[in-house]
Formats: C-alpha cells, structure tokens, sequence
C-alpha cells in the first residue's frame, strides 16, 4: 500500500491518533448495542443464574468496564479524554512522521501493522457480504443467549450448552445449519491468514470448561481458574493494591466466538483487522489461563495503550515477574495490550 493510501485509509476510518482516539470513536458508535438490559431469567440449575448475575451487573456499571473495553458511559467518558494524546502514542506520532512516502504493503512487518492496527491494508482479508450479513445475525442470537443465561456464565458456556439453550429457550431460538457452520469454519481456519501468528490452545469447538476447575472473582462477573490463575491474581492484587482488579478471565470458544463476531461486525467483514485486536476463537489463551486487568475507575481506557501509563501498570512491572502477552513489538500479528497477563 502506499504511503498515501493508507493515510487516506486512516482519515476515511475516523482514525484521530494511535491508541484512545481511534478505539474511543468505535465505542461511541457502538456502545448502546452493548448496553442491553440484563433481565434474570430462570434457567437449569446446573448453570447458577440468578443472584450473581444481579451482583456482576452492579459491578459492572461501577467499574464502567467490559471485556472489549465496551464503556459503561462511553460519552461522558469520551468527553473527558478526547484530544488527549498518551506520551507513547506522541512517540509513535514521531516515528510515524518520519516513516517514508510509499510503503508497500508488502513491506510492512507485522509489528508495523500492529502499531497501525485500527487500519485497513491491502492484503487484509475480508469475508463475503453474505457471510458478514450470516455473522451479524448469528451475533443477534448470541447476544439473545448471553442475555438469557447472564454475562458472567456466558463467559464459560460451551458451544454444546448454547445449541442446547439455543433450542430449549424461544427467546433466543436455534442456531441454523448456516449460523452453525460458521461456527465451524471460523473455529477451523488458520489465522495465520488473517495475519495472526499466536498458537492455536483449544483443539475443539466444542471443548469444555470445567466448572470445577474455576472460580468465580467476587464482584467482576469474571472467573479463573483455581490452579493457575487465582494465586497468581491475588497475589497481584496484594502487592499492587485494591484499585488493580480483574476486567477479564477464563473465556469460553463461544464467548471469544462472540466477541470476535463483534471485532468483525465493527470492521465491516475484515477479519485481518477483527484480529489485530482480538484473538481468533481458539487462539485465545484466556481459554486455558490468561487474564485481563485494570484500573478501577478507569474506564474502557484499560483497554487502550493509556493503561501503560497508570500506576497500577506501573508497579505491575516493578514486581518483576509479569509478563504482557502481546507486547508493543510483538510479532503475533497483535495491537500492544498492557493489561493482558501472560499466565502460562
Ligand atoms: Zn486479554
């Protein structure tokens, strides 16, 4: 691509800076859709609706966060930190001036496509009208099933217990032999198409979270699981302080498979792009250990380059022993994500 196309890229996409500007635009464009009233329904007791659902959605408004960096007010937010630039991201402003003319495409590492993530490139990949209009619909019903079972079990729901709610439940009503193999085509391809380079960590659509293996983080609507993570959280917590909390933890095939439908409903069908920002289904590691956390109070901003520069990040890296997944030169194919705890 050259140079000028992809500053016309950036303009025609709203793009304003690296980092807050851009991703703040999105969310004032789709924060209402994600701010779909939670009403408890009654359901199998096998899966615990009810009180904690009640307690994760308090929680979630006080906190104004959600795992997509999704915010609870986005404009009174917005409002508060628009024109603002990071000194990162005035960094990158630098770097950026000094980049040449043209710039292939080809050219380009994965590390510079993960800088510019919110851009559309040349050879990104995109899926068919068709599919794109199949994928907003089968996200409808997703969104009709995490409303039915709550957001917090929806984080652990296997793809056989949404067929199965899918079915029983005509408020959400069943998934169609097309909704369905999109699930599986989705799930199966490699993403190194799209330009993600991470490991592929759950080997079947279908796969399962044990309930027993994982538990419920007071007052997050998140989980983690016993072994791995909760020691590893609390003892975070215990030397950063009450302000640094979970804002994401263990996340099922069908919970990525969700939030990624929603990466590429806002990227018009550009899954390259859905990528840069999220891991495809199967490719997260928050599947098996991984977890998200922030700064209470801060927003969706704990889902931009901004948590970098908070205190809570800040002591996270005096301690020594944590590692970032997706660091700002990463060469996965993916935007940097300081809040993004690298587990196992
Ligand atoms: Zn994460």
């Amino acid at each position: 691509m050259e140079r000028r196309t992809l500053v016309k890229a950036l303009s025609v996409s709203g793009f304003v800076a690296l980092g807050s500007g851009s991703v703040m635009r999105q969310l004032l464009n789709s924060a209402p859709a994600q701010q779909a009233a939670q009403s408890p329904v009654l359901l199998p007791k096998s899966f615990g609706v009810g009180a904690a659902q009640g307690q994760w959605a308090g929680a979630q408004l006080a906190h104004g966060m959600e795992d997509m960096g999704m915010p609870g007010s986005a404009s009174q937010q917005a409002a508060g930190s628009a024109g603002r630039m990071s000194v990162g991201e005035h960094q990158l402003a630098q770097q950026d001036a000094a980049i040449k003319d043209h710039m292939p495409t080809q050219d380009m590492s994965p590390a510079d496509k993960v800088r510019y993530f919110e851009s559309v490139f040349d050879d990104d990949f995109f899926i068919s009208d068709a599919k794109l209009a199949l994928l907003r619909e089968t996200q409808r019903r997703l969104d009709r099933l995490q409303r039915l079972v709550g957001h917090g079990n929806f984080n652990l729901l296997s793809m056989d217990q949404a067929f199965r709610y899918a079915r029983n439940y005509s408020q959400v009503g069943d998934f169609t032999v097309q909704e369905k193999s999109l699930f599986e085509e989705l799930f199966e391809a490699d993403a190194r198409r799209y330009g993600f380079y991470g490991n592929k960590v759950v080997d079947s659509l279908t796969a399962t979270i044990p309930l027993k293996e994982v538990e419920k983080i007071p007052g997050t609507g998140h989980f983690l699981y016993r072994d791995k993570s909760i020691d590893f959280y609390n003892r975070l917590r215990n030397q950063v302080g009450d302000t640094l909390v979970l804002t994401s933890g263990v996340r099922s095939v069908v919970k990525q498979m969700h939030l990624f439908f929603a990466k590429a409903d806002q990227s018009a069908g550009n899954l390259s792009k859905a990528s840069r920002s999220l891991a495809p289904p199967g490719y997260s590691y928050h599947a098996i250990s991984d977890f998200d956390v922030g700064k209470v109070g801060f927003g969706y901003r704990n889902f931009t380059a901004d948590f970098a520069e908070t205190d809570e990040y800040k002591r996270i890296q005096d301690l020594g022993f944590v590692k970032i997944r997706y660091t700002a030169d990463n060469h996965l194919g993916v935007r940097y994500e300081p809040w993004h705890i690298q587990v196992t």
